[in-house]
């Protein structure tokens, strides 16, 4: 449908406006509701060594389980919590399950040995994370070097100083900060000696071009990849791939000195009934090399 302009060259709203306005505010309304009535789940996946396939940690991933839609993924959600503001509250419900969540993988398997990667929004760098998420280790018995904040561009680009404050008072409490989707921003080189970055999340579409499109297309994402790793290392940080589906690309990445991994080659997002229960039938994630 095309947009229509008025008699008096006022806009008039056609079905598509319609429908997209009608949507958000039923999005709106399930975000509400699954505040409310607590439909709010901390997924996770984990995330391997590359030289062994072992779990190194896990991310931590929002769904919202709606009683009648299903599970709906961060997409549609995140963007419209930003605008309204309820992110902040999805926040701190993501962060207080997912927390839990790693006391209960390590009762399971009896180690201190993974850590936590939670996605944060610009909107959540208030004053009282610090002290929220201390708050919140002590009572999980989580040490918070176990915990990597995951943070966009965009969070650093806000450019302010409260926010920067706040990751770097979390950073000096031991938590780890990953740069997330990196190399897909306008300036994700510059912010790497401008912050305290620890983790470099090499964004997907990097892990996907290494496999597909031309031979020169394949050859140069190798040489970004190796460049990416050889910067980040040099900084002292860890380099993560992310978006793994093919034994081609583990075997690609891991030569080319990528640390870590996390994709469905491995593991997909799962609940963390689901995930307690591969943990138990197998402590490794195994790809799965048949397929
Ligand atoms: P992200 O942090 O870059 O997370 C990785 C995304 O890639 C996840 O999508 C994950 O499910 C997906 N993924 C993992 N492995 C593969 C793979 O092998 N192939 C493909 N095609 N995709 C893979 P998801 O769960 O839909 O999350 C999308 C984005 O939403 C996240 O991107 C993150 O930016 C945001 N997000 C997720 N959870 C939260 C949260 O609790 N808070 C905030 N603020 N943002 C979140
Ligand atoms: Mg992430
Ligand atoms: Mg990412
Ligand atoms: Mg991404």
């Amino acid at each position: 449908a095309r947009k229509h302009d008025g008699k008096n060259g006022l806009q008039v709203f056609d079905a598509s406006m319609l429908d997209t306005a009608r949507e958000r505010h039923e999005i709106e309304q399930c975000i509400e509701a699954g505040l409310k009535d607590d439909h709010f789940e901390a997924w996770l996946q984990p995330i391997v060594s590359l030289s062994d396939g072992q779990i190194a940690g896990f991310e931590a991933l929002m769904r919202l389980n709606h009683p009648e839609k299903g599970i709906m993924p961060p997409g549609k959600i995140i963007g419209i919590a930003e605008e309204t503001g309820t992110i902040a509250r999805i926040g701190d419900c993501i962060l207080e399950k997912a927390i839990r969540h790693l006391a209960d993988i390590s009762a399971l398997d009896g180690t201190q040995n993974t850590y936590l990667a939670v996605n944060f929004s610009p909107l959540q760098f208030e004053l009282t994370l610090p002290h929220k998420l201390a708050a919140l280790l002590l009572k999980h018995h989580i040490s918070p070097n176990r915990i990597v904040i995951e943070i966009t561009e965009a969070v650093l680009m806000l450019d302010n100083p409260e926010v920067h404050g706040v990751l770097k008072q979390l950073n000096e409490f031991g938590c780890r900060i990953a740069l997330d989707d990196f190399g897909t921003g306008y300036s994700s080189l510059s912010y790497l000696n401008r912050f305290p970055v620890d983790i470099v999340k090499v964004d997907q579409s990097f892990t996907r071009s290494l496999s597909s499109g031309t031979a020169d297309v394949r050859r140069k994402s190798r040489m970004l990849i190796k460049g990416i790793r050889t910067i980040s290392h040099q900084m002292g940080c860890t380099v993560v791939a992310e978006g793994i589906e093919t034994q081609e690309q583990w075997q690609l990445l891991r030569k080319l000195g990528v640390d870590c991994g996390q994709g469905y080659l491995f593991s997909r997002p799962m609940p963390i009934g689901k995930m307690l229960a591969m943990l138990e039938s197998d402590s490794e994630v195994k790809a799965n090399t048949q397929g």
